[in-house]
């Protein structure tokens, strides 16, 4: 299904755990492990983004290191279509091209592969769990279009509307979030 229900969405949050206070004091961790061991809300969630996504024929899925990578492979082999990891500095073996980005206190740094697209203007969707402040996703999104000039839009399971990422992201790509928390 392309769209999803208000009640569908609401069973979707249902299964999303809060943690208090993880991984320091006064945030509450959005925990996704709980929607995905549990079947029925794992594939309906994986079911929307196929109906969503079968329509952009898109060339690749990049994710987000860590949990971006458990939706974007799952994605990416539904879509029948080569996935691309964004990790954290220091991971990949091959030549990467590096974005740093500023987190609350000092700097973090994510790469990807400089071939990671097979050549560029290829047609790609950027995927994370969870758009914050959307300081990691403009990083990756920046890395994508050096390495391949098109991004064709970011797709978060969760956007803590509060924090106000989209502001950040939206300079650089469209936007889609199955659920919002306002
Ligand atoms: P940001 O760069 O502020 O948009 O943070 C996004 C990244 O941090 C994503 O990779 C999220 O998985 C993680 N993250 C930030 N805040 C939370 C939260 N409250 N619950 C779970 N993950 C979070």
């Amino acid at each position: 299904m392309k769209t999803l229900t208000p009640e569908q969405k609401r069973f979707l949050l249902s299964t999303i755990r809060d943690v208090p206070d993880f991984p320091k004091p006064g945030i509450i961790f959005k925990d996704i492990t709980t929607l995905l061991n549990n079947a029925e809300a794992f594939t309906l969630l994986m079911d929307h983004l196929e109906a969503r996504y079968k329509e952009y024929d898109l060339d690749f899925i990049a994710g987000i290191e860590s949990r971006g990578f458990i939706f974007g492979a799952a994605l990416a082999s539904r879509l029948g279509i080569g996935f691309v990891p964004v990790r954290k500095k220091g991971k990949l073996p091959y030549t990467t091209v590096s974005e740093k980005y500023s987190l609350e206190y000092g700097f973090d740094e994510i790469e990807i592969h400089i071939d990671a697209f097979r050549g560029s203007g290829k047609r790609v969707l950027l995927i994370d769990d969870l758009i914050a402040t959307g300081g990691t996703a403009e990083a990756a999104a920046k890395l994508i279009k050096k390495v391949n000039e098109e991004l064709v839009e970011a797709c978060f399971i969760i956007n803590l509307k509060f924090l106000e990422g989209e502001k950040r992201l939206s300079p650089h790509t469209k936007i889609y979030s199955v659920l919002e928390i306002a």
